[in-house]
């Protein structure tokens, strides 16, 4: 049976739905997404996600007119047509079609379109990843469809057998990942994460994690951190809504800590798995 998808307003099998060729999105990268997990029908924090979606569209200037909650029920029924317990759900907003033009028309009914994906978290047991040089846009905050920068480095890790790119900016700092946040956690036991800014995404497992140290008493800093950092922290991680906690083991080839998932990324995947079992909105 085909996944259905939903496509501005009409939910419909995958296989049959469409965009036009001249819808922005496809022409230009011009708008914004979400990933939303959801498990046994719950969505994991879908009111930060869906939040986030709207600020992504108000930094590019797109009005999309459909509450939260009018939001949250189409996300739940395309769940619910899907028949799947556990995976995730792709939002996209683009900025609707006219013809190819760099300057917009004023007026344009932005295109939402839905679609979802079974998977369940993976038990990593540690990974490796490289590092590329961060050559994004300096809007990282906004989470845009446009992911070439994102795309090229996941790539070029790929092909070295990484899980992952870590992204570099221009002074040597870590931002974060291709398509997660990055984490390190120094030899006195605290976590280290890039601070938020325009440099990086405003990773909701990332506010969640800081929530649950918070919680538990788990030392935190939020501060710019190097390659060299890395490697010589005991432990490393990265975090997003389809992959929770990933424990990171390698960076370039070399070995980070005792090159095994050290005990408080275990602690904090523990906790994450926890939330998300509990999680109901
Ligand atoms: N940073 C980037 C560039 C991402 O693409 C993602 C997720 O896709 C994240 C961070 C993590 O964000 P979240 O935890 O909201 O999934």
């Amino acid at each position: 049976m085909s996944r259905i998808a939903y496509v501005n307003g009409i939910f419909m099998p995958q296989d049959h739905a469409m965009v036009k060729m001249e819808d922005r999105g496809y022409q230009f990268g011009d708008g914004a997404y979400e990933v939303i997990y959801f498990k046994d029908l719950h969505l994991v924090d879908s009111i930060p996600h869906i939040e986030r979606l709207y600020k992504s569209l108000s930094a590019i200037k797109i009005q999309l007119d459909i509450s939260t909650q009018a939001m949250i029920l189409k996300i739940k029924e395309l769940i619910r047509q899907n028949k799947y317990t556990e995976g995730f759900v792709y939002l996209q907003v683009t900025r609707g079609i006219s013809p190819r033009d760099h300057v917009y028309p004023e007026g344009l009914k932005p295109v939402l379109t839905m679609s979802v994906r079974k998977i369940t978290y993976q038990h990593h047991s540690g990974v490796d990843v490289f590092t590329e040089p961060d050559l994004r846009w300096q809007r990282n905050d906004v989470k845009s469809i446009a992911l070439l920068g994102n795309v090229l480095a996941k790539n070029a890790a790929a092909q070295q057998k990484g899980f992952e790119a870590w992204l570099v900016d221009k002074d040597g700092y870590i931002t974060e990942a291709s398509a997660a946040n990055a984490w390190i956690v120094d030899k006195n036991k605290t976590v280290i994460t890039t601070p938020i800014s325009n440099q990086i995404l405003c990773g909701i497992t990332r506010q969640r994690l800081l929530k649950i140290m918070n919680d538990n008493g788990i030392k935190y800093q939020e501060r710019k951190f190097t390659e060299t950092e890395t490697r010589e922290a005991s432990e490393a991680f990265l975090t997003s809504s389809t992959k929770a906690v990933v424990p990171v083991c390698k960076i370039n080839g070399k070995k980070i800590g005792t090159g095994e998932p050290g005990p408080i990324v275990k602690q904090l995947q523990n906790l994450y798995l926890k939330f998300v079992d509990t999680a109901s909105n």
